[in-house]
Order: structure tokens, then C-alpha cells, then sequence
């Protein structure tokens, strides 16, 4: 397999060329002004951010998305999914279900009117509105790919490169294997399927929450909190309802925190059979880099500066060369990572997860784009094409 096209484009901006026309200038490299007929149904896939954090993408760069395909005759609409646990976050809501996540983004400022086309959530009010696709993953078997992506032609996928605590890197395939699937998928990443409300500790019919937002409605109550298990799709509603009333009655493994990555991986491989590989088209923003996913209700400190722009078709390839380049940036010192060197792993010092027999700590985000091509989620080999604008010419043609 050759190497596949990354297009780059720095963090230097200027008036003449600032972010969002690199951004069109990369809509540009991918052909997506040529490749969208009309009437296309054009899903943009990103994240809105969780309350209190504030490194997540803006919304201003879904905007010009929005504009450019517009401009070529397609259908837009903005597309995020729901989250995990249940009971919101305090005054301003959580993302669990579809009102309290379209609140949410509204409070970052993600709305119709400032998008310019419907938002939607994709995989419907619970994160159960989804089509079960089969892949042969060591960990997943099925994937619960969000409803909406299967009426789409086709999907840009508008992503925030930055950190992730059990990932490594969240990049596309992070954006599409937890962002492009229902409430279960995102479970398998984080929890063992295995439900249990242990009857001694339940409180019985007088509280009766996890009735209330088990989304499949497979609980029942007789003298005490019983569930379906042949119906459970392991969402963590009644885990996380239950933890609020204080009986701790419902439980749920956690999944070891080092194979969550390869879920990422394996669910992108469904999604992205779901509609097959040439629907999609790819776009990292390396800006505003923490370690921290920004389902994080915190902007943490920034580990490197702004880094830039890449685009490519393929999803591996654009996340090895985005965290090849978090790599190579020169650290802040101000950050977590202090003054470690160019080229060591800046998320893998941060998170600090470790081999359960070794001790020894694990670069996540290799383990997860190794397990990606091993998936043969594309490939980790790379051609950069770095794509800038001629200088602003003086006048009379003298350049600056
Ligand atoms: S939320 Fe917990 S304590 Fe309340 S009924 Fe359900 S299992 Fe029992
Ligand atoms: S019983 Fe299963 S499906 Fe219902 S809320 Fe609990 S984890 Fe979710």
C-alpha cells in the first residue's frame, strides 16, 4: 500500500488568510467543492463540548462547512449524538439525551441560526435510534451505528484534534467510533455489559429513578428493581440514576482502561462500512490541544501550541500525522508536560495509564492507531502535502 495524502496547512494566520480560509482552502484539497451534487444530503459531523470546558471547536468553522457545501448545491445539517450516564450536570444540563445536549450546544453556541442548518442528534432522543452493523472486531461484535448516517451521501468529519484519557489521541476515528454511535456503543468503550441491582441494597418501588430512564425499558419493579438482561443494552442510565439516590444498588464493570481505545477503533469500523469508506472525507483541527477530550466540563491547560490544518481521506492516516505533529511541537511549559523533549508523547506523560503487568506506561495513542491499521482502518503511512496562499502581493506587484 502506498502512503496516503494528508493535507496541511500551519497555524499562521493573517488577515488575508486567516483560519477559515484555510479551512475552505482544505475543503478545496479534498475536492469536496467538486464531489458534492446537488441535492446531496451533507452530514457534519462534530463535537458541541461539555459545560465548563472551553477549548472545544467553535462554532464558526461548522458555519463555513455549512456555507461551502451550500454553495455547491448540497443539504447541510450538523450532526453530534448523545452521551453517556444520565442526570445532566448541574444547572446548565448534561448530553444524555437529545433535548439536554441540543441546550447544551446552544450554550456553546451551536444553533440552527448560527450554523446555518439543523442540528441534529443522530442517534435520537435516548442514543437508541440506531442500525446494528456487524464487524469482526477482538472486542465488538456489533456496532450500533447512529440512524441519520445511513440517509447520508456524504460525511465531512469536522473533528478537534486534542487528547484522550483512555484513547490517546482523540482524533476522526475517536469522532466517529464514540461521536457516530448510539448510547450502547459508547457503553462498550467505557463498561463490561454486565448489569446487575444487587436486592439488598435496592430501595424498591418508592424510588423506582431507574425505571424512569432506562431507555429500552427493561427494568421492572416488583418488590425490587429487576432487569431484562436478554434486552439490556448496557447504557448506564440505571448505574448512573441509582449512584444519585445514594443505594449503589445497580453496578457495572468498568472496562480496563488500556483496551478502550481499540473500541474506538472497532466501532469506526462500522460505522464507516455502514455507508462504505468513499462517503467520507476528513478534517482535523489541531487547535487549542489539551490532554483532556472536550467531554471534559474543564478547558485544561494547552500542552503545545496551535499546530494547524490537515485533511485527508483517510482516517488513520490523518490522526498519525496530527499526533506526529503534537509529538514534534515543542512542549508549554506552563503545561503538564513541562519541559519534555520534541518527539516524546505528550498525552501518554499526561495520562500516565499503565500496563497492568508491567507497570510500564503505555503510549495509548499508538496502541490505538496500531490496533486501527491491524482493523485495516486505513493506513499510518503518510504523504504531507502542506497547502499555503501565495504572500499578499504590494502594490504594483512587489511582494511583501
Ligand atoms: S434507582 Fe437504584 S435504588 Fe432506586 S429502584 Fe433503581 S436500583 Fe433500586
Ligand atoms: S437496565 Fe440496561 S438498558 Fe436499562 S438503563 Fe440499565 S443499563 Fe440501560
Amino acid at each position: 500500500m502506498g502512503k496516503s495524502k494528508v493535507y496541511f496547512t500551519d497555524r499562521q494566520a493573517r488577515p488575508d488568510y486567516n483560519m477559515i480560509d484555510k479551512l475552505e482552502h482544505v475543503f478545496k484539497e479534498l475536492s469536496l467543492d467538486k464531489e458534492i451534487k446537488s441535492g446531496e444530503k451533507i452530514m457534519i459531523k462534530t463535537h458541541f463540548g461539555q459545560w465548563g470546558n472551553t477549548n472545544y471547536l467553535r462554532p464558526a468553522y461548522a458555519r463555513k462547512i455549512v456555507d461551502l457545501v451550500r454553495a455547491v448545491g448540497g443539504e447541510p445539517f450538523v450532526a453530534e449524538t448523545t452521551g453517556l450516564g444520565y442526570g445532566g450536570d448541574g444547572t446548565y444540563g448534561g448530553r444524555t439525551t437529545a433535548p439536554e445536549y441540543l441546550g447544551m450546544g446552544a450554550l456553546h453556541g451551536y444553533t440552527d441560526a448560527t450554523v446555518g442548518a439543523p442540528i441534529i442528534m443522530a442517534d435520537g432522543y435516548w442514543g437508541t435510534d440506531v442500525y446494528d452493523i456487524e464487524v469482526d472486531g477482538e472486542h465488538v461484535k456489533t456496532v450500533d451505528v447512529a440512524a441519520a448516517l445511513l440517509d447520508c451521501d456524504k460525511v465531512i468529519v469536522l473533528t478537534h484534534a486534542k487528547g484522550h484519557g483512555l484513547g490517546g489521541i482523540g482524533g476522526t476515528i475517536k469522532n466517529l467510533g464514540i461521536g457516530l454511535v448510539g448510547k450502547r456503543g459508547k457503553a462498550a468503550m467505557h463498561f463490561l455489559g454486565d448489569i446487575k441491582i444487587d436486592p439488598e441494597k435496592c430501595l424498591g418501588p418508592e424510588c423506582s429513578k431507574c425505571l424512569k430512564v432506562c431507555p429500552v425499558r427493561c427494568i421492572t419493579m416488583n418488590e425490587k428493581a429487576e432487569v431484562d438482561e436478554s434486552r439490556c443494552i448496557a447504557c448506564h442510565h440505571c448505574v448512573s440514576i441509582c449512584a444519585t439516590v445514594e443505594a449503589k444498588a445497580a453496578t457495572q464493570t468498568w472496562r480496563p482502561n488500556h483496551e478502550q481505545g481499540s473500541i474506538f477503533v472497532e466501532n469506526t469500523v462500522g460505522v464507516i462500512n455502514a455507508i462504505g469508506a468513499d462517503k467520507f472525507y476528513y478534517i482535523n483541527l489541531a487547535i487549542d490541544i489539551s490532554d483532556k477530550c472536550d467531554c471534559w466540563n474543564v478547558g485544561a491547560p494547552l500542552l503545545v501550541h496551535d499546530i494547524g490544518i490537515f485533511g485527508s481521506r483517510d482516517p488513520l492516516a490523518i490522526d498519525q500525522a496530527t499526533l506526529q505533529a503534537i509529538k514534534d511541537a515543542p512542549a508549554n511549559p506552563d503545561s503538564p508536560v513541562g519541559e519534555i523533549e520534541c518527539g516524546a508523547c505528550k498525552f501518554a506523560m499526561v495520562h500516565a495509564c499503565k500496563d497492568p503487568e508491567t507497570g510500564e506506561i503505555l503510549e495509548l495513542a499508538e496502541r490505538q492507531l496500531a490496533h486501527a491499521e491491524k482493523m485495516g482502518l486505513g493506513n499510518r503511512e503518510y504523504e504531507l502535502a502542506t497547502i499555503t496562499k501565495d504572500p499578499p502581493k504590494k502594490p504594483g506587484g512587489a511582494e511583501e
